[in-house]
């Protein structure tokens, strides 16, 4: 296979940048992947490569060990097929539709306006340009492409663990060059729900809205050590202190946008004896001062603001809203435990995500993630206590179990040997706090000795995204290396 576009013209390996090509002109947006996994079919036929599929779309494709590797151990290769579809508005281009234009900046290769799918197309191009490449030696291998990476890893999920017969794993989609990715966490979602009575507002009652904006937010995984302010625990604490000087009872407390993230909104109604708003008002500003102070160096912007606003319903009672207030002060949010393997590494958080008011309901949702599974249960011990104390009740949804880092495992020592051998030096070895596919296939599939590397690629996600063409060549002849060093005749696991 050759490439068409003037763009790739010369770059190596040739094969990869022919199948990377083919994919910007094959749509693959997650959850709508027909016709990419048409284009993968079609390639294994023409190949001769057995291709299974499970009913949640993911697809195996059985590829025969070169000659006399065939007593080799099988070796899993993993990507997934999906990408984030983003486009600039005024862009003629559009991934959803198969229209990538890719582009040269010097070392770089990135899309006009657009996405490019190197996440995770490189792993696809990949595994295809490797296996149809018989002068390269690997015992059997299995290439498992899974669907809907990109939305909550739904077609890991839906994995049917049965399909997958190899004892060593090899993901595709990191995006660091230089890096092994031996870990990463499990996460697990929680939901307080603590009810409280409603009671009329005294007659000359006035409404006032506390909002909490400004911080900075993030991902409340990879971010959570950064010391980034909680909007809604900056609300329930300026809230509390300022109720001790101030007696107010609460009508709705809502915020954060998505469990995932680290809130950057917060709002609560309030309902304030009337001719006491500027007392009130003093007092969240007192409180909000503290508060700035706390974060002034890590999240300096976090800002508190009183407004007038309507009394939309009754608000809970004096009792109910210091329960209500008790409760979001108990709700533990930030690093739990560091990783006994890795300096600087998070092993065990929690972030409180979502506050809601439904009635007379208070909705407190919170995702707590740890590599280490056997660090959860605490976790969820103290968020269930939260909840029984406060009167209310805790639901729990596992997700999915941790990635616990194996630093004696036989691939990461082989890999690391592969590694050192082609480039001089050694590579980063590390894990991430936040959610792989890896972890949901190592749920599956029990036993899997796993490792993740790939080329440098940034931005993913966003019209800007880019990867480095020089580090996709280390990453190929790394992969090369790799499948041969584990497949080896007479190598010891
Ligand atoms: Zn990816």
């Amino acid at each position: 296979m050759a490439v068409e576009t003037t763009v790739l013209a010369g770059l190596e390996p040739r094969s990869f940048w022919a199948h990377f090509e083919s994919l910007t002109r094959v749509p693959r947006p997650s959850r709508h992947e027909e016709p990419v996994i048409e284009h993968v079919r079609a390639w294994a036929a023409e190949h001769g490569f057995e291709c299974r599929e499970d009913t949640g779309r993911n697809l195996v494709i059985h590829v025969p060990a070169t000659p006399g590797r065939e007593e080799a151990p099988t070796v899993v290769l993993q990507g997934h097929l999906d990408m984030v579809c983003e486009r600039d508005p005024a862009s003629p281009n559009d991934p959803a539709e198969g229209r990538i234009a890719l582009v040269r900046d010097g070392d770089w290769l990135k899309a006009d306006g657009t996405t490019l799918g190197a996440d995770d197309g490189v792993a696809i191009a990949a595994m295809m340009a490797l296996a149809e490449d018989g002068s390269l030696p690997h015992g059997p291998l299995e290439l498992l492409m899974t669907v809907a990476e990109e939305v909550g890893l739904e077609g890991a999920n839906a994995l049917d663990g049965s399909l997958v017969g190899g004892a060593i794993l090899v993901n595709l989609d990191s995006e660091e060059d230089g890096k092994l990715t031996v870990g990463c966490a499990g996460s697990t979602d929680t939901w307080i729900r603590v009810e409280a009575p409603r009671a009329a507002a005294a007659p000359d009652a006035v409404t006032l809205a506390v909002t909490v904006s400004g911080g900075l937010g993030g991902h409340s995984g990879m971010n959570i050590e950064y010391g980034r302010s909680n909007a809604l625990k900056v609300l329930g604490r300026v809230l509390r202190e300022a109720h001790v000087t101030v007696p107010f009872r609460l009508v709705t407390l809502t915020g954060g946008k998505s469990r995932n993230a680290i809130p950057r909104d917060a709002s609560a109604a309030v309902s304030v004896e009337r001719g006491r708003e500027a007392e009130l008002r003093a007092a969240v500003e007192t409180a909000a001062a503290t508060v700035r102070d706390a974060f002034s160096k890590t999240d300096a912007g976090v800002s508190v603001a009183v407004t007038p606003a309507d009394a939309a319903e009754e608000p809970w009672t004096d009792e109910g809203s210091v329960r209500l207030l008790d409760v979001l002060a108990l709700v533990p949010t930030g690093p739990l435990a560091m990783s006994p393997d890795f300096e600087g590494l998070v092993e065990t958080s929690t972030s409180l995500g979502e506050a809601s008011t439904d009635g007379d309901r208070l909705t407190l949702h919170s995702l707590s993630r740890s590599s280490n599974d056997s660090a959860m249960p605490e976790v969820i011990a103290t968020l269930d206590a939260a909840a029984r104390l406060g009167g209310g009740e805790l639901e729990v949804k596992h997700n999915y179990g941790g990635w616990r880092p194996n630093l004696d495992s036989p691939a990461l020592a082989a890999l690391r040997g592969s590694y050192e051998r082609l480039f001089g030096d050694e590579p980063i070895v590390t894990a991430v706090h936040a959610g792989l596919e890896t972890a949901v296939i190592g749920d599956k599939v029990q036993g899997l000795d796993m490792i993740s590397f790939g080329p440098q690629i940034e931005a993913p996600h966003s019209p800007d995204e880019r990867v480095s063409i020089p580090t996709v060549e280390r990453f190929w002849r790394l992969l090369v290396a790799f499948v041969d060093e584990l497949s080896k005749p007479g190598r010891e696991d």
